[in-house]
């Protein structure tokens, strides 16, 4: 191992408990203050990773929280909804594929319904599989998963919750990644759509500035989360993240509060349009 994890693959979507060392989502150290009492978030892919992380966040910060998860995932989102029920809030945990619009519509409707309204939409399920570098392997049916899970559902968990967020003002958030300002040549498809989604925040961000919702992203560096292993080679798990000045890859324990500062109505009131980096050091301008 060369600063990074020991050798180690799964299929995706990847699950924690398969993980070596196991990812710190804040269990032991996130601390709220109160920053999102009484609020509603809805975390795409909160089951594990990053979204884990959020969730968990935002429950110790006062909100209930609804996510969503993928059928193979139902062990992931188990935990996750003990995560935030032992917080003190609600849960309600979503199993749904977004690659289809009719899903993004039920999805923010069950939250709706079920939680009674919806404050904060943290887009951050996302899809990339490493592969070969060069456009000739490009593989069709992976291309379609890519641009479906990144960008398609991204559009249409917008369009489904703008009517609920325009209630109150509320934000919404999408991860992107460091893969929008410094591409790897493995990852083409996947860091075209991170660059798409810098440029859909910004251009929302002016769009439903009148309704009082602001719109931001964060850009992660090198997490460690299920989708390394699950889509990057061995190699690359044993570097993962040794590139970065601070030498090292990120926990999603490290990203979340990156998520709580930009949903919070007081502390990011006028924040709106931008891409907070959480790299480890790697430029995102
Ligand atoms: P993760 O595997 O824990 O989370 C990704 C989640 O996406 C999965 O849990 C799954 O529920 C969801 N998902 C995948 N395909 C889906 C589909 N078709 N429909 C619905 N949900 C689907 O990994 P993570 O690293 O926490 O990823 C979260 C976000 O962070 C992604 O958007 C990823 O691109 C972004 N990101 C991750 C890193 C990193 O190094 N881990 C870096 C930059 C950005
Ligand atoms: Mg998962």
């Amino acid at each position: 191992m060369a600063d990074g994890y020991p050798a180690q693959q799964q299929e995706p979507p990847g699950l924690t408990d398969e993980m070596e060392p196991r990812p710190d989502h804040g269990e032991e150290s996130y601390v709220g203050h109160g920053r999102l009492e009484g609020l509603v978030g809805l975390v795409t892919g909160g089951d594990s990773g990053i979204g884990r992380a959020v969730a968990l966040a935002y429950a110790r910060e006062g909100a209930d929280v609804a996510f969503t998860y993928l059928a193979a995932e139902e062990q992931d989102a188990r935990q996750t909804v003990e995560l935030i029920e032992a917080a003190g809030r609600r849960a309600l945990a979503i199993e749904a594929d977004l690659r289809d619009s009719a899903t993004c519509d039920a999805v923010v409707e069950r939250t709706v319904s079920e939680l009674g309204r919806l404050d904060v939409l943290v887009n951050n399920a996302g899809f990339q599989m490493a592969r070969g570098a060069g456009i000739l392997n490009l593989d069709d049916e992976l291309l379609d998963r890519t641009l479906k899970t990144n960008l398609y559902a991204l559009f249409w968990m917008v369009r489904a919750a703008v009517p609920h967020l325009r209630e109150r003002g509320g934000s919404i958030i999408n991860n992107s990644s460091i893969q929008a300002f410094d591409p790897s040549t493995s990852l083409l498809d996947y860091a075209s759509t991170k660059a798409a989604i810098n440029n859909l925040t910004v251009n929302l961000a002016a769009e439903l500035g009148e309704d009082g919702i602001r719109v931001n992203a964060v850009a992660p560096g090198p997490i460690w989360t299920p989708l390394q292993p699950a889509t990057q080679p061995v190699e690359k798990i044993e570097q993962f993240g040794s590139d970065t000045p601070l030498g090292r890859a990120g926990q999603p324990a490290e990203v979340a509060p990156a998520f709580v500062f930009l949903a919070s109505p007081a502390d990011a009131s006028y924040v709106s349009g931008t891409v907070l980096g959480v790299t480890g050091g790697k430029p995102v301008f």
